[in-house]
C-alpha cells in the first residue's frame, strides 16, 4: 500500500487482467458516527432494551437495523417516547426545544450529538447573543439543519446552495456572519460563501470550518481516487449528506459514473461494461463490514486486486457523552458494530 498517492494513473485498459480496485482511505466510520453508534449499545448493556432513539442514529440503514435487532426503538419525535423513559438523541443534533420535551416528559436523556454539531450550535448561539443575522448553508430538512437553527430562529435564514443567495433577506447587510451544515461540499461551500461575500462585503466567517475533519478527508480522498477510476462505488444511505456528496464529488473529479449503494446486492452489473478500474468509498456513517461486501462482489466478477489510497491520516475519538463516561470503552478506533444476519 502507498502511504501518500500522487494521483498519477493512466485509464482505459479493460482486459481482464488489469481489473482493479482502487479503495478510498479514509472512508467509513467518523468519530462522531463511533461514538453515537457506541452510545446505543451501551446504553443498552447498561440500562437494557428498549432504549428509545430519537430519529437514526446515524443516517445508515444497516446500522438503525441492527440496533434494531438488539432492542433500540427509532421513534421520530419525543412525543413518542413513553413517560420516564430513557432516550438517545442523535449524532446530528437537536434544537433545545427537544430538550424541553423530554423534561416535560420526565424522559432520561443521552445526548450523542457529535461534538462537531455542538460547536456549530454554540456559533449560532454567540452570533445570535451580538444579534448577527446568521445565513446557514445548508440543506433545507435536513435534521442537523434543523437542529442548528432551532437554536436562534429569530437569526438563522437558511441558504441552500449557490442559487439561494440572491433570496437573502437581513436587517442590516453589514451584520451578517454565515456557518454551514458539517457534511456538505467543501467545493459548493466556497462557492456560496463567495456569492454571499458578494452581496455582504462585510460577511462574517464562523471561527473555524464547519464541515468536518471527517467530510473533507473523504472528499478529497474521493477526488483523488474518482481521477483514476471509470467506476466509483460509494457506499452509503440516500438519506446520508456526506455519502450524498461523495458520488457528486467523485463524478465531478473523474469518475464517468458514481453511484450510491447500501448493500452490494444494489450494484447493477450493466455498472461494469467497459470498466478496468473501479473506485470504492463509503460515508462516514456506514460500517466497513459493508465496503468489503462490495470488494467481496467486485472480486467474484475479476476485480479482485484492491489497491487501497491512503490521502489523509486520522485519528480523532470522541469521549462518550457525559451520561456514559463512567462506562469502560475498548481501547483503539474503530467501529465495533458486527453484521447480524
Ligand atoms: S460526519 Fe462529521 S459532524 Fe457528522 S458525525 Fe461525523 S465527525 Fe461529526
Amino acid at each position: 500500500m502507498r502511504d501518500v498517492w500522487d494521483g498519477s494513473y493512466d485509464r482505459g485498459m479493460t482486459s481482464n487482467s488489469q481489473r482493479r480496485v482502487l479503495l478510498a482511505k479514509p472512508r467509513g466510520y467518523c468519530a462522531g458516527v463511533d461514538r453515537a453508534v457506541e452510545t446505543v449499545e451501551i446504553a443498552l448493556e447498561k440500562y437494557g432494551a428498549p432504549v428509545y432513539v430519537r430519529k437514526q442514529i446515524v443516517h445508515n440503514v444497516h446500522v438503525v437495523r441492527t440496533l434494531e435487532e438488539r432492542g433500540a426503538i427509532f421513534v421520530d419525535e419525543t412525543e413518542e417516547v413513553p413517560e420516564g423513559s430513557i432516550v438517545v438523541f442523535s449524532a446530528h443534533g437537536v434544537a433545545p426545544v427537544v430538550h424541553q420535551e423530554a423534561r416535560g416528559r420526565n424522559l432520561a436523556t443521552i445526548d450523542a450529538t457529535c461534538p462537531l454539531v455542538t460547536k456549530v450550535h454554540k456559533e449560532a448561539v454567540r452570533f445570535a447573543k451580538d444579534d448577527y443575522d446568521i445565513l446557514l448553508i445548508g440543506h433545507e430538512g435536513h435534521e442537523e439543519v434543523i437542529g442548528t437553527s432551532g437554536e436562534a430562529p429569530d437569526h438563522i435564514h437558511l441558504v441552500d446552495g449557490p442559487g439561494d443567495v440572491a433570496n437573502v433577506q437581513v436587517r442590516d447587510p453589514d451584520k451578517v456572519a454565515w456557518l454551514s451544515q458539517t457534511t456538505l461540499s467543501v467545493d459548493e461551500t466556497l462557492a456560496t460563501v463567495r456569492a454571499l461575500r458578494e452581496r455582504f462585503p462585510n460577511l462574517m466567517d464562523p471561527p473555524s470550518d464547519d464541515i468536518c475533519y471527517a467530510t473533507q478527508n473523504r472528499q478529497v480522498a474521493v477526488k483523488q481516487m474518482a481521477a483514476g477510476a471509470e467506476l466509483v462505488i460509494v457506499v452509503g444511505s440516500t438519506n446520508s449528506s456526506n455519502s450524498v456528496r461523495l458520488v457528486e464529488v467523485a463524478k465531478e473529479h473523474g469518475a464517468d459514473n458514481a453511484y450510491l449503494v447500501d448493500y452490494a446486492a444494489e450494484i447493477d452489473e450493466a455498472w461494469l461494461a467497459g470498466v478496468t478500474t473501479v473506485g470504492v468509498t463509503s460515508g462516514a456513517s456506514v460500517p466497513d463490514e459493508l465496503v468489503q461486501g462490495v470488494l467481496a462482489w467486485l472480486a467474484e466478477r475479476g476485480y479482485g486486486d484492491v489497491e487501497e489510497i491512503e490521502s489523509v491520516k486520522e485519528s480523532m475519538r470522541f469521549a462518550l457523552p457525559h451520561e456514559l463516561r463512567s462506562v469502560q470503552r475498548p481501547s483503539g478506533p474503530g467501529p465495533r458494530l458486527e453484521a447480524r444476519t
